[in-house]
């Protein structure tokens, strides 16, 4: 991929993003890309950049480490499971951590926090109950949410989930339905504060379908850098 390309593709996603928006009646600047870098290098992630991305999302600790350490000015977002071991490492690293998928890994990200700022958190949810997916099931959400609310140094400000793959995105949209019915049956019960309005979901093969449902955040890697070998 040249440098050329991936502005081209993000202007071409971004194009995408505010179309599906508008189908919607939403504003396009509602909706936050997060570029999602993993299995791509400091050259494609500095081209994103340039091209005017300022979020990027990577799955795992270790591969996202020496990126983040290369260019932390930028903001990270971390989108794939995280080990409880791992903790430490991840409130020092990221800005957003969208996986949040139990209780005692919350409290361990809690436990951590050192710095002034809280950070950033969504529970993820497994909304079709798929047994190789991470993520609290729908109908312990509210309670999960009560007990981040109640922890120092994390602000929980939404929900995140990743819908079934599929070859026909129709097929997820009562998914990412019920994720926005979720957060929405949370804010009115007045359980969580006004910060938890988020939804992340959508990734390349089925974004505009999450936009149409309410994302406000995807997570798009493939639909800008190409294929990861
Ligand atoms: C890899 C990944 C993405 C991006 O997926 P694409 O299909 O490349 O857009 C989004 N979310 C999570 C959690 C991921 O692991």
């Amino acid at each position: 991929m040249t440098p050329l390309d991936i502005a081209t593709r993000i202007a071409h996603v971004q194009d995408r993003i505010a179309a599906a928006a508008t189908r919607a009646t939403r504003q396009a600047d509602g909706v936050t890309l997060v570029a999602v870098t993993k299995g791509w290098s400091l050259d494609e992630i500095r081209e994103a950049w340039t091209a005017g991305v300022t979020e990027f999302g990577e799955s795992r600790i270790q591969e996202a480490e020496p990126k983040i350490t290369a260019l932390p000015r930028l903001h990270w977002h971390l989108v794939g499971h995280l080990q409880r071991n791992k903790a430490r490492r991840a409130v020092s690293l990221f800005s957003v951590i969208h996986s949040v998928d139990s209780e005692r890994l919350a409290a361990d990200l809690s436990a951590r926090m050192t710095a002034q700022r809280p950070i950033d958190v969504l529970l993820q949810v497994n909304i079709a109950g798929d047994q190789r997916k991470f993520g609290i099931p729908p109908r312990s959400t509210p309670a999960m949410v009560r007990a981040v609310n109640g922890m120092s140094g994390l602000r929980i400000i939404g929900l995140m989930t990743i819908a079934p793959q599929t070859d026909n995105p129709e097929t997820v949209r009562p998914v990412f339905r019920r994720l926005r019915d979720l957060r929405d049956e949370i804010r009115a019960s007045g359980i969580a504060g006004d910060e938890f309005e988020h939804l992340s979901m959508g990734m390349t093969d089925d974004f505009e379908v999450a936009i149409e449902e309410g994302a406000t955040m995807v997570r798009i890697g493939r639909a800008i850098f190409g294929e990861r070998m």
